[in-house]
């Protein structure tokens, strides 16, 4: 049943949190806490314990004593935990929501509330598809013999993910890994700790046996390297930056691993485009969650016919942008996460602007509120291929425009890049949209749709030869990119059957 949301308790503290090993809300052996604070206020909002690899070992050990059983259980059985983990995550919908917006700084009214109804979706959907994750009888060479294929559960399971969706992020492996049978062991990141305890005591509500779902608060570098290369976790489920997704590949070499990295749009905007919906796109995944995104906008490429027509229109909508307290209902974008974040947009602008680029709206951090995480929307025009602001990802709300002449020039800019993870192309001409979608080397293309649009059966992953990821994730590709793909031989003749 849904509590009803005390307005006055919306910025509560979290209070001191645990972390999660076999059932139980445990301290780390190192007897150590951290301080947690909101990007919003600056105020402490809890503390957390400081996890070790010790820690980690304890929980990959718990995880261990469930391979078996959550292996050898119906996938109807699993299917029904998950059902019970998407019914706990409804039933605590609203302190999800508070909590992601005093912990991340997502504006609670626009974005918390979104999100926290989000992420039972992904749990509903791995009870869906894995009573349908059907094997194979394959005709053997041989008349007496016959094979069987069928998906089987890998073991314990490392997931580690980001700040910036702290539920859907998490959601997307987990979800996966119970519905497939692989006990968990997650580590979040340690900037959204306080979500992530919220999200885990909404799964400890779904009575999952004791070490099924294992959640160790610390530093990335400690109890994240730990689960990735410790042998007694069979896999790596990764989200975030392709520098720490690189480290992973080689900690936990040999395992299977679907890595889910960094992206740096494009969105292309060709000379014959619906420039309200182009504009409307732009904005839209430019501002969500303050720019913070694998998806966003990140770079426009526009034809340098249209470009000061969509300009204008960008700037209308930017000009509306609330950017406020994450709590006041009229506050359309809340604060950034964390300074690292800020200070890559500080660099990226500053380096845009001395090489020529001229900032038409924001710039730079608001003045006069709580913290220095208040990034105005900004946009940046005559950017240049060699600027920062289009080679690497901003991850702030931020618009970087460049012009071309061509489609091959367009499609050169784009192409240019280290990431190649989902990108936007608006034009009314089908063809160009056809010629575009099968050459820009982007997992995902969308056509006259804004590049933070995905539906979760859609496979979704960086491409080949880019820093965007490896494997697929969604619904029964998230499924199949956890489970090892097994064959059974049998003989009719020789063992006397
Ligand atoms: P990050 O790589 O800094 O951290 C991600 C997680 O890795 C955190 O939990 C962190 O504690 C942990 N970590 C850090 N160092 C580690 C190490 N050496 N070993 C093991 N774990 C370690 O990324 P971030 O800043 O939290 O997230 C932003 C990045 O995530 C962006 O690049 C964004 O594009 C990407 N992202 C990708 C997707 C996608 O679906 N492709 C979705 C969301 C975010």
């Amino acid at each position: 049943m849904n509590k009803p949301v005390d307005v006055k308790d919306l910025q509560a503290p979290l209070g001191d949190l645990s972390m999660y090993i076999n059932g139980e809300w445990v301290e780390s052996e190192s007897g150590k806490r951290n301080d947690i604070f909101s990007p919003g206020s600056g105020q402490k909002i809890g503390t957390v314990p400081t996890g070790t690899r010790e820690d980690a070992r304890r929980a990959i050990a718990a995880a261990a004593t469930k391979e078996d059983e959550l292996r050898f259980m119906a996938p109807a059985e699993r299917a029904a935990m998950c059902k019970r983990i998407a019914e706990a995550l409804d039933r605590n919908k609203d302190e999800l929501a508070r909590a992601i917006a005093l912990d991340q700084g997502k504006p609670y009214h626009s974005e918390g509330i979104w999100e926290a109804g989000v992420a039972p979706h992904f749990f509903r959907e791995a009870a869906e598809e894995i009573v349908r994750l059907y094997g194979e009888t394959i005709p053997s060479g041989d008349r007496n013999k016959r094979y069987i294929t069928f998906w089987q559960s890998r073991g314990p399971y490392a997931v580690i993910t980001p700040w910036n969706f702290p539920y859907n992020m998490p959601a997307e492996h987990v979800a996966a890994n119970l519905a497939a049978g692989n006990p968990v062991v997650w580590v979040p990141a340690p900037s959204t700790s306080g979500c992530a305890v919220t999200f885990a005591k909404a799964l400890e509500e779904a009575d999952l046996p004791k070490g099924a779902f294992n959640m160790v608060i610390g530093e990335g570098p400690v109890v994240g390297d730990e689960i990735v290369a410790n042998p007694g976790t069979r896999g790596v489920g990764f989200t975030g930056s392709p520098a720490t997704g690189q480290k992973i590949a080689e900690r936990g070499a040999g395992k299977p691993m679907l890595l889910e990295l960094g992206g740096n749009g494009p969105f292309i905007v060709l000379a014959d485009a619906n420039l309200d919906a182009a504009a409307e796109g732009i904005a839209f995944s430019a501002y969500l969650n303050a720019g913070q995104a694998c998806s966003a906008t990140e770079r426009v490429l526009v034809d340098a016919r249209i470009k000061d027509e969509l300009l204008e229109k960008v700037l209308a909508i930017t000009s509306k942008i609330v950017l406020g307290d994450p709590f006041d209902p009229k506050t359309t974008m809340g604060p950034l996460n964390n300074e690292q974040v800020a200070a890559k947009m500080d660099r990226h602008i500053a380096d845009a602007i001395e090489k020529g680029a001229r900032v038409l709206a924001g710039g730079g951090r608001k003045k006069g509120m709580p913290t220095g995480l208040y990034y105005e929307p900004t946009i940046l025009d005559g950017v240049t291929a060699d600027m920062q602001v289009n080679r690497e990802e901003s991850f702030g709300p931020i618009v970087p425009v460049l012009t071309f002449n061509t489609h091959e020039e367009a499609l050169a800019l784009a192409n240019d890049n280290d990431s190649g993870l989902i990108c936007s192309v608006y034009t009314k001409n089908l063809k160009s949209a056809y010629w575009f979608g099968e050459r820009i080397r982007c997992g995902i293309v969308n056509i006259n749709e804004t590049s933070d649009y995905w539906e979760t059966p859609v496979p979704y992953g960086g491409i080949a030869g880019k820093k965007s990821g490896i494997g697929r994730l969604g619904g029964t590709h998230t499924l199949r990119s956890v489970m090892d793909q097994r064959a059974i031989l049998f003989d009719f003749e020789k063992g006397g059957f």
